[in-house]
């Protein structure tokens, strides 16, 4: 069911900030800075071989992320799995009592549909990636 790591997304205050690890130390090349308006969030796409990193900034201090940020600080704020057929993925865990915050796939960046899976029983906000045609 599960392909591969698609992306790690990280919760930054300024991907203008940010990026700079990534791009400056690091050597990896920014792919692009997207705004998800309903999401109330900018991420900016970094490649890493077969994967991806996703820097996340708040658009609105009510944001997802900003509240994120207020809690935990910055850091790594979900890993996102990728799957070939998200809306299957997803009856199949349903079916094996995984909880979920999206029960239907939801739009992402890239043109890819995603999901979320609650924490409260992974631990870990894991997303769901199909990629785009
Ligand atoms: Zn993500």
């Amino acid at each position: 069911m599960i392909k591969k790591i698609n992306h790690i997304g990280i919760a930054v205050n300024s991907i203008e900030e940010a990026v700079k690890l990534y791009t400056d130390v690091l050597g990896l090349k920014l792919k692009g800075v997207e705004v998800v308006a309903d999401q109330k969030v900018k991420t900016a796409i970094i490649p890493v071989g077969e994967s991806k990193i996703e820097l996340l900034e708040s658009t609105d201090p009510d944001g997802v992320i900003a509240k994120y940020i207020e809690r935990r600080g910055e850091g790594i704020h979900h890993l996102a799995l990728e799957v070939s057929n998200l809306q299957d993925a997803l009856d199949t865990l349903a079916k094996q009592g995984v909880a979920l915050i999206d029960e239907k796939p939801r739009n992402g960046v890239e043109d890819t549909k995603i999901a979320f899976l609650h924490p409260k029983g992974t631990k870990l906000l894991i997303e769901l990636v199909e990629p785009g045609e």
